[in-house]
């Protein structure tokens, strides 16, 4: 039970842009047990933490002199109990629980080797269980949240475990209560409520489009799970090949007025409607029409595949990957007046 702590460890493999970046202490309980007495180390030295899973979203553009924590907590099992004495999902709906630790992508394998439908859209995200409630990950129409029954977390400040149901979590477009209160809270499970009956979601276009190439017509949650897999395999590059945080700004949204003058000059700008008078935009195409898909500055680069995308293509620091993220913002904000958000979360010390 006792805890190891690494002093001066190395984060290059802990993170998805292999960016080469240390951290001051590092450790990786694998039971709830361990966490008390962790954190209540670290408040008492003024120690400040980070909280990563697989660092598939992190850009660590410093060192972080402090304490980093990499929950091994593993396990999956269906959730017969809910601890707070709510009865069981009924009918078709079995809910389904996974320790932080485990990786996303075999999550999704297990659920769907059991016929426990919901999840096949989300497949390959690169990642942990424990992250995926933090930005609410989405991909081909499916969000975690529309899924998502329960959250359980240790709270680093104050000590002791807490369960959000989904409405607690405050889930919005790759956001949630977690991603706003970085640090304080470290996701020890997750629970979902799935079901036996397979009702696919198609909507994504691109989605529908490669099922009908590969001649199924009455897709099964097995066949949309091949099908994202495919699409994503084809469309991002795999960070073991080439290292990247994945799509590194979210789509803006802007007010409709704004969407319709840039529409006006540009009538393939890609936009969704995002409810109260906004539209979505593609960070893709704003970036691609900014000149900038396949730019680069030494090892850092915009990936040539997707324009989201930004790879270290070899030995890119972390600093050198955040002045380029700054400069595709410039360009983008100077040439169509609209400010990119980065998606993933980007370390510049610790403190
Ligand atoms: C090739 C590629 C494709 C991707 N595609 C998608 C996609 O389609 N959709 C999508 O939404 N995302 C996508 N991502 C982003 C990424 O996969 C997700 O954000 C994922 O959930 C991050 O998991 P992680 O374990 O690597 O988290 P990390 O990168 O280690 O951490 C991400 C954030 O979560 C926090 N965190 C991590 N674990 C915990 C925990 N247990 N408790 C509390 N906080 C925690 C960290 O502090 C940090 O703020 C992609 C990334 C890559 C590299």
């Amino acid at each position: 039970m006792s805890l190891q702590l690494h002093y001066g460890a190395s984060l290059a493999a802990l993170n998805t842009l292999r960016v080469p970046a240390w951290a001051g202490l590092l450790a990786q309980p694998d039971a709830i047990e361990q966490l008390p007495d962790l954190f209540a180390a670290a408040r008492a030295q003024k120690l400040p933490w980070l909280v990563i899973g697989e660092g598939s979203n992190l850009l660590l553009a410093a060192d972080f002199e402090g304490l980093v924590v990499q929950p091994r907590l593993l396990g999956i099992r269906l959730a017969m109990n809910d601890p707070a004495g709510h009865a069981p999902p009924a009918g078709d709906r079995v809910r389904v629980r996974a320790g932080a630790g485990e990786n996303w992508h075999r999550f999704v394998q297990w659920t769907l080797d059991r016929g426990l439908f919901g999840l096949e859209n989300l497949a390959l995200i690169p990642g942990s269980v424990g992250a995926a409630p933090v930005q609410n990950i989405g991909a081909y129409g499916v969000e975690l949240s529309d899924h998502l029954a329960a959250v359980e977390a240790f709270d680093c400040q104050h000590g002791g475990s807490h369960r959000f149901s989904a409405a607690d979590c405050g889930f919005g477009y790759r956001d949630s209560r977690f991603k706003r209160e970085p640090d304080r809270w470290l996701i020890t499970a997750v629970e979902f409520d799935l079901s036996r009956s397979p009702a696919p979601v198609l909507a994504y276009a691109g989605l529908r489009e490669e099922l009908a190439a590969g001649g199924i017509g009455d897709p099964q949650p097995a066949d949309v799970f091949d099908a994202v897999c495919a699409i994503r395999r084809r469309k991002l590059p795999d960070p073991a090949q080439v290292a990247n945080a994945g799509s590194f700004f979210k789509n803006p949204i802007v007010p409709e007025l704004q969407a319709a003058f840039i529409a006006d000059h540009h009538p393939d700008l890609p936009m969704w409607p995002a409810g109260e008078g906004r539209n979505k935009l593609s960070a893709a195409w704003l970036i691609e029409r900014s000149g900038l898909k396949g730019h680069r500055v030494g090892d850092a680069g915009i990936s040539e595949r997707h324009a989201l995308v930004m790879v270290n293509h070899g030995s890119a620091s972390g600093e050198e990957l955040l002045a380029l993220a700054r400069h595709v913002q410039d360009t983008v904000e100077a040439r169509f007046g609209v400010a990119l958000e980065p998606e993933p979360r980007i370390i510049t010390g610790a403190g």
